[in-house]
């Protein structure tokens, strides 16, 4: 198993994501058979990192990854859970839901504790003295139930560096989605570099993409293949191996959680960070290709080079990068980058004169992609509306 140093822990670097656990077609609740059996042999090979969070499969999640663990003494392993400010609209007692999350991990403290998904949405609640969410996680740290605190990101590199800034000292580590795809598609480049310069430690999410670079098209495999890469199994090296053996490299890449639900993937997985297996210049540069083949979306390098003409104003390259997320991947998160902005922000608010058309280096079409996009938004679903439901169901955990 391939180990990274952080202060004074030995952490595998392969972490087991539990917000995918399979579940038993016949009751619909998490096969914990399959969990222990995933979670024996991932341990049997040397993973020590588990990560969960409070929202993760209904709650459910917490429970299973304790129930797995449980067999094995408390300082054999490293456990993160996330704190859900994502998803309040109102305060709570942060310190009683975060007892909550403590009892259900079968735990009196956690190695790893994040504040989960910030946001250009979620920020404020974060940072907001009414919420009073940092200075309490703070507190927790204080008093030792947090040994590491950070937080899992999936806003722009610009926010990054603000939030960073504004808080120097307080996090150790910052989780980001971070894979050969992103790189450019989400400026995951451009944060992960902003995560060293400030001296803090990354961790990885969707190193895969949701499972999309785990099974790519057979036309972009095949590039693959032709790199001949060595496998000491006997066993074609699979299109995930290549996503994990770009990050592994990284400095500063300290966990790259892989959510598993099938213990071929756990075994796959274990093979790919048995040792150090770095990629040739030849593979590297034919990860980058194919990611440019899996693009949908824009070409928008964001230069902003037509950002001073726009008459209303407009972000016009933090816009096209919630378009390229929408048309890449069913997810939330663009339509909670766009909910943050202000309503004359949003793309609804581009007149269409065209005058970044004209600045435009790589000719984007700005001006109809937007007005595809204030429809696609508009259409929803919306943060805002899904918040309401989760507040709901944390105020029923904090009174059971
Ligand atoms: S077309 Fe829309 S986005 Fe482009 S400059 Fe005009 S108002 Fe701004
Ligand atoms: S000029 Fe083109 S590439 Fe540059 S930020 Fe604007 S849309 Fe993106």
């Amino acid at each position: 198993m391939i180990y990274r140093t952080f202060h004074d822990l030995k952490l595998s670097q392969l972490g087991f994501g539990c917000m995918r656990f399979a579940l038993d077609p016949a009751t619909g609740e998490i096969d914990q058979a399959k969990v222990d059996a995933m979670f024996d042999l991932a341990i049997r090979e040397g993973v020590n990192y588990f990560d969960t969070a409070y929202p993760y499969l209904g709650g459910k999640s917490e429970t299973a990854m304790a129930e797995a663990l449980s067999r094995y003494p408390r300082d054999s392993y490293y456990i993160a859970d996330k704190f859900p400010g994502h998803s309040l609209t109102a305060p709570i007692d942060n310190i009683a839901l975060f007892h909550v999350s403590l009892k259900k991990c079968r735990t009196d403290y956690f190695d790893f504790y994040l504040l989960h998904n910030i946001t250009e949405w979620s920020v404020k609640y974060y940072e907001s003295e009414e919420y009073h969410i940092i200075p309490d996680m703070l507190r927790m740290k204080k008093e030792g139930k947090i040994r590491h605190l950070g937080f899992s990101f999936h806003g722009g590199p610009k926010l990054l560096e603000e939030f960073l800034t504004r808080h120097e000292g307080e996090f150790d580590f910052v989780q980001i989605q971070l894979n050969y795809l992103d790189w450019t598609l989400q400026q995951a480049k451009e944060k992960y570099e902003i995560i060293t310069r400030h001296g803090l430690g990354v961790w990885v999410m969707e190193p895969l993409r949701g499972g999309k670079l785990a099974v790519l098209p057979e036309s972009e495999s095949a590039k693959l293949r032709q790199n001949n890469a060595p496998s000491d199994s006997g066993l074609p090296a699979s299109d995930a191996s290549y996503a994990f053996r770009f990050l592994q490299e990284l400095p500063g890449v300290m966990v790259i959680l892989s959510g598993m639900n099938e213990v071929f993937q756990v075994e796959d997985n274990l093979r790919t960070f048995r040792e150090p297996n770095p990629l040739t210049d030849k593979e590297r540069s034919t990860l980058l290709e194919i990611a440019e083949a899996l693009k949908t979306g824009v070409p928008c390098t964001s230069c902003r080079y037509c950002c001073d003409g726009c008459p209303v104003g407009l972000d016009i390259p933090y816009l096209l990068q919630c378009y390229n997320d929408f048309k890449f991947a069913n997810s939330m998160t663009p339509s909670m980058r766009l909910d943050a902005l202000a309503e004359d922000k949003r793309p609804a608010a581009c007149i269409s004169c065209g005058q970044c058309e004209h600045a435009c280096p790589h000719g984007i079409k700005v001006p109809a992609v937007l007005a595809e996009l204030a429809d696609i938004y508009e259409k929803g679903p919306h943060w805002a509306d899904q918040v309401k439901l989760r507040q709901k169901s944390i105020q029923e955990d904090l009174r059971s």
